[in-house]
């Protein structure tokens, strides 16, 4: 028996991870792989910020993986010819990996599934990155749902999400494969290198993750209800980790269930809704494949967006639209590579409503910069803000970033963790009411059109 593959993805732990588990009980070698694909036409090319994560990420995969015996082997190409190429140096009989529901990647995975099974070895997928697989939570005409509250009550009538796996203590050693080395990758930034603060947020990999779960689950989950105050350390800042797979949603949902003092309890139901907003948007990009680029709401095509210069863009990328809201929020981002969500609401509404930019122009942006950028919820919470999604805030919601200021952050806490108050600020770009009443006019011309 020579043994089996395990195609690692957006899946990059150790813990409750069906394929890993399936290599190990196929028995022989067990040869963990990562594929970086640039290649597969329909495949979006991560951003800056998703490429320094990944890095950190592998690195630290490989070095659990040596931990217990074994390493990782990363190629790189298109993934059906890379995995074949990898079969056929291991002499595989299997390959194992974990669902994706993007439209090309499936398309992708179908393929070298039907591929190898007509060679006679092994292919399965499994389900390790969702808690309820897209095609499970319908509704009663067996249709997905297009508004999220329906959904969740949906999902919370399914049974029980299963019980996370636990982290293997031994693995079998690799099958002999060479594999590329990560730093001739170049996914880390070097001139300029501007990952300092990144560094300064974030530890990438499983440990990292596990040790945020803890940190929240003991001192920050009690304070959840106030998790619309950005200064307030009281949300999870899982995103990333579950983005990369670093860490489960089942690892999550159990852990939230089990072992909590009575007074976390209470907190824990608001915090669950969030994390079913990811599988929400999850599902609608399994149904609707094109929600980065295609307003869901299709009237939306007929909007006029406004042209914004460069210059006007890059005060709202760098921070310096003289809105101190949206200029710490937009800091935040560049800085960290993450923003707090009412952060990301207050500056995407004023990309969209006050500069009346097409939503597109910031998913990109924020795609290229956020570390938990994925395919699903940065377009999706877009759309959302814009008005274009399923569920989406009605497009005459305009947030006011002033008044924002006043409810969320009332002693200016974090607009001073990112905006110094001896700054020499500009005058702010615009003037907030004329451009909510542009933007209520132009959704007005959209609507007659
Ligand atoms: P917590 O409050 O601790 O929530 C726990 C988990 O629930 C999060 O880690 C996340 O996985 C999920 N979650 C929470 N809120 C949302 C939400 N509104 N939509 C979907 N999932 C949610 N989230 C991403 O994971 N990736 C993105 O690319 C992304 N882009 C966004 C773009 C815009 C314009 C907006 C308004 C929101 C975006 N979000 C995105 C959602 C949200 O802002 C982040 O998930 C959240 O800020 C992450 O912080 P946290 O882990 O501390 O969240």
């Amino acid at each position: 028996m020579t043994g089996a593959i395990v195609w690692l993805r957006d899946d990059l732990r150790l813990a409750d991870n069906p394929a890993l588990r399936a290599g190990i009980d196929h028995g022989g070698h067990v040869t963990v792989v990562y594929v970086l694909d640039d290649e597969s036409p329909g495949v979006r090319a991560i951003g800056a910020a998703a490429r320094w994560w990944l890095h950190h990420s592998l690195a630290a995969l490989d070095a659990e993986l040596h931990d217990r015996g074994s390493r990782l082997v990363l190629r790189r190409g298109a993934a059906a010819d890379t995995i074949d190429q990898l079969v056929a140096d291991t002499g595989a009989e299997a390959v194992y990996w974990n669902r994706r529901y993007g439209a090309a990647e499936r398309e992708i995975d179908a393929g070298i599934k039907s591929s190898l099974t007509d060679r006679g070895i092994e292919a399965h997928s499994f389900a390790a990155n969702l808690l309820w697989e897209p095609w499970t939570v319908l509704t009663g005409q067996g249709e997905p749902f297009k508004v999220f509250t329906p959904f969740w009550n949906a999902a919370q009538a399914m049974p029980e999400p299963r019980h996370p796996l636990p982290k293997p203590r031994d693995l079998p050693s690799p099958a002999r494969a060479t594999g590329d080395s990560l730093g001739d990758w170049d996914l880390l930034p070097t001139t300029p290198d501007w990952a300092g603060g990144l560094r300064d947020t974030w530890e990438p990999g499983e440990q990292g993750a596990a040790r945020r779960l803890e940190h929240f689950v003991d001192h920050a989950l009690e304070d959840y209800d106030q998790r619309d105050e950005p200064s307030m350390d009281a949300t999870s800042g899982l995103s990333p980790h579950l983005r990369w797979g670093e860490i489960s949603p089942y690892q999550v949902w159990h852990r939230l269930h089990e072992r909590l003092e009575p007074d976390q309890r209470k907190q824990a139901p608001g915090f669950l809704r969030q994390l079913a907003w990811r599988e929400f948007n999850w599902n609608e990009y399994f149904h609707c494949d094109d929600i980065a680029t295609v307003n869901v709401r299709r009237e939306f095509d007929a909007f006029p967006w406004r042209r914004a210069s460069a210059s006007e863009l890059e005060r709202w990328q760098q921070g310096r639209t003289g809105i101190d809201l949206v200029d710490a929020g937009m800091r935040e981002l560049w800085h960290t590579g993450a923003m707090h969500n009412r952060m990301r609401l207050v500056t995407a509404s004023f990309l969209v409503k006050n500069l009346l930019v097409d939503w597109r122009v910031g998913e990109q942006w924020f795609w290229d910069t956020l570390v938990d950028a994925d395919a699903a919820n940065n377009p999706g919470n877009w759309q959302w803000v814009a008005g274009s999604g399923f569920d989406a805030a009605p497009y005459f919601r305009v947030f006011n970033p002033e008044r924002q200021l006043e409810r969320f952050d009332p002693h200016r806490e974090y607009v001073r963790r990112w905006v110094p108050s001896d700054e020499d600020r500009p005058e702010p770009m615009v003037d907030l009411k004329e451009t909510r009443k542009r933007a209520l006019d132009a959704y007005d011309r959209m609507r007659h059109a």
